[in-house]
């Protein structure tokens, strides 16, 4: 590769790779939602380190947001409340306070919706992605929320109703990881199959992640 091209590369790369900076900009007492809805000892490590596959996380925002700008200029139905920016909410509790912020895909009449790209849909929602639909609720006081893939066999929706107890515990967990990164403690390991797909499942960092990756092979 020519030194011209290198650089060409790197400039192509940085441009993508700056759009996941406002994520790790943040300071510690505001939290994301998707740092919320997944397991918060991976967005702690997220925080604090950065890795080559922050490239991933990076391509997968922008996509979100190249389709979102793409479906919005063309809907043909009233599409309420979509603004700038993002939408945020603060929690209290014995963890102290923290401000949970996001940006819903699309507000239309009581519905949240949110949008997923992906070869094919899941046959389930992945809990990830319902607690995500449950906050962006909270944040903007709707009752009902429906995640929307769009794969290449067309579209498939989830629709998930507000809950409750469901809210509550996320708001526990976004206090938690919010005084983890004030305290600069490690949040408890969530273990479950996305531990296969961690870049923080090391011996070093996540045991309890890499015994369960460990004994999956
Ligand atoms: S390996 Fe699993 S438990 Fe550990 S940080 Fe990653 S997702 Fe969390």
């Amino acid at each position: 590769m020519s030194e011209e091209i290198r650089r060409i590369m790197a400039a192509i790369e940085k441009a993508i790779i700056l759009e996941v900076s406002e994520l790790t900009r943040a300071p510690p007492n505001v939290v994301w939602v998707t740092e919320v809805s997944r397991c918060i000892r991976q967005s702690f490590y997220s925080r604090i380190f950065i890795r080559s596959p922050d490239f991933g996380a990076a391509y997968t925002i922008l996509r979100g947001r190249l389709l979102h700008e793409v479906i919005l200029k063309n809907m043909p139905i009233g599409v309420t409340e979509v603004e700038e920016g993002t939408r945020s909410i603060t929690v209290e509790g014995a963890g102290g306070r923290v401000e949970i912020r996001g940006r819903a895909d699309m507000v239309i009449g009581d519905y949240v919706v949110d949008l997923k790209t992906s070869e094919r849909a899941p046959e389930r929602l992945p809990e990830e992605y319902r607690d995500q639909v449950q906050l962006y609720m909270e944040l903007y006081g709707k009752s009902k929320g429906l995640v929307v893939y769009i794969t290449r066999d067309g579209l498939k929706y989830f629709y998930e109703e507000r809950d409750e107890g469901r809210i509550s515990k996320l708001k526990e967990k976004a206090l938690k990881l919010s005084r983890a990164l004030r305290e600069n403690r490690l949040p408890e390991a969530e273990v479950g199959v996305w531990c296969r797909w961690c870049v923080w499942s090391t011996q070093e960092l996540c045991p309890e992640g890499y015994s369960y990756k460990s004994v999956g092979r």
